[in-house]
């Protein structure tokens, strides 16, 4: 490593608030000496220059919470959740085409028979193939749900904190707390699931040292997969009119995360991708190691799986497995 890099690790492993704050604003070859940091770290680290891959399929469009972010809370059309047969025959086929890790998320439901329809699901797909990995994103529900959930098959939750400010947390998910999430992640993580969470980049009203906080969040918490993704307004929500998050200091974020958690999992997501088609390859350049393959949500269901926008860009399998090697990753079906 060279003077540059030993000093940017070093400024990110202390958490040192205002080096952090600069570095979040690296552009041009400052930028690329910290993409370059972050990719000797993660060659470092457990998952060298392998990438995990994973279907994602969107359960159920119903959600009680009301994220000024996300339109699906206030959407109160077209709403669908997936049969418990759709899903297995989903999975079924996803597992013969040689998928092994599946991201079933859905919106926050924490109506028992809902719970105990992808219970069902998730012991039948473990039936069907004992070594598929089985994350899920189905925001807070009671502990003894994500006991069931997990007693049933699913391995891994993904649970974003979203914002470590707390006020700035109650304005954006006003049905919700910081409290009451960081409740959840905890019970996830005693649990014995492996938890991915992060936050999104360019909320309105968020500041850099806003997000230094969320670094330390997630510092602290016992994390596996960590994430961030980049703001962006979509029409149908109450922040419709608010300026995109910046791509530079999310793709900067990434690397700042991928240098603090050599081990962890951390995906490119396709949020990355809405204005730049390069978005989740330079996502990769960065320091990520994830990518999620949206074939798993039948097609006349995607548009009304509304967290983005309604034109949402969902990589397909060859997109991902090109970018990957692009990269200079091996695709992998399983990490974690
Ligand atoms: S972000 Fe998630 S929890 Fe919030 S309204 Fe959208 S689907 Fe619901």
């Amino acid at each position: 490593m060279c003077i540059m890099q030993d000093s940017i690790i070093k400024a990110i492993q202390s958490l040192d608030k205002e080096k952090i704050k600069k570095i979040l604003l690296y552009k041009n070859e400052l930028q690329n000496e910290l993409f370059k940091t972050a990719r000797k770290v993660r060659l470092s680290g457990v998952f060298t220059n392998k990438a995990e891959l994973r279907s994602v399929v969107e359960l159920s469009n119903i959600c009680n919470q009301k994220c000024l972010y996300c339109s699906m809370g206030h959407n109160k059309n077209n709403l669908y959740t997936l049969s418990d047969d759709k899903i297995i025959s989903i999975i079924e086929n996803l597992v013969l085409s040689g998928r092994r890790t599946f991201l079933l998320q859905s919106g926050e439901n924490k109506n028992q028979k809902f719970i105990d329809t992808i219970a069902n699901c998730c012991k039948k797909a473990v039936e069907i193939c004992s070594d598929i990995k089985i994350i899920l994103c189905m925001g807070n529900l009671e502990k003894e749900q994500y006991i069931q959930l997990k007693e049933a098959g699913a391995s891994r939750y993904i649970l974003k904190f979203e914002t470590s400010n707390a006020e700035l947390h109650k304005y954006c998910r006003p049905l919700d707390t910081l409290e009451n999430r960081l409740n959840c992640i905890n019970n996830l993580i005693d649990i014995g699931y492996k938890v991915g969470s992060g936050n999104i980049i360019g909320l309105p009203g968020q500041t850099l040292d806003d997000m230094v906080d969320d670094l330390v969040l997630i510092n602290k918490l016992k994390l596996d997969m960590v994430s961030a993704t980049k703001f962006i307004p979509n029409k149908f929500s109450k922040f419709s009119n608010c300026k995109m998050g910046d791509i530079d200091i999310t793709l900067n974020f990434l690397a700042i995360l991928r240098i603090l958690k050599p081990n962890c999992l951390i995906p490119a997501t396709s949020s990355l991708s809405i204005e730049d088609k390069c978005g989740q390859l330079n996502g990769l350049n960065a320091g990520c190691n994830t990518l999620t393959i949206h074939d798993g949500t039948p097609e006349k269901f995607k548009k009304s799986y509304q967290i983005y926008s309604e034109n949402r860009f969902s990589p397909e399998e060859k997109y991902c497995t090109d970018i990957a090697l692009k990269a200079g990753l091996i695709p992998m079906q399983s990490l974690l």
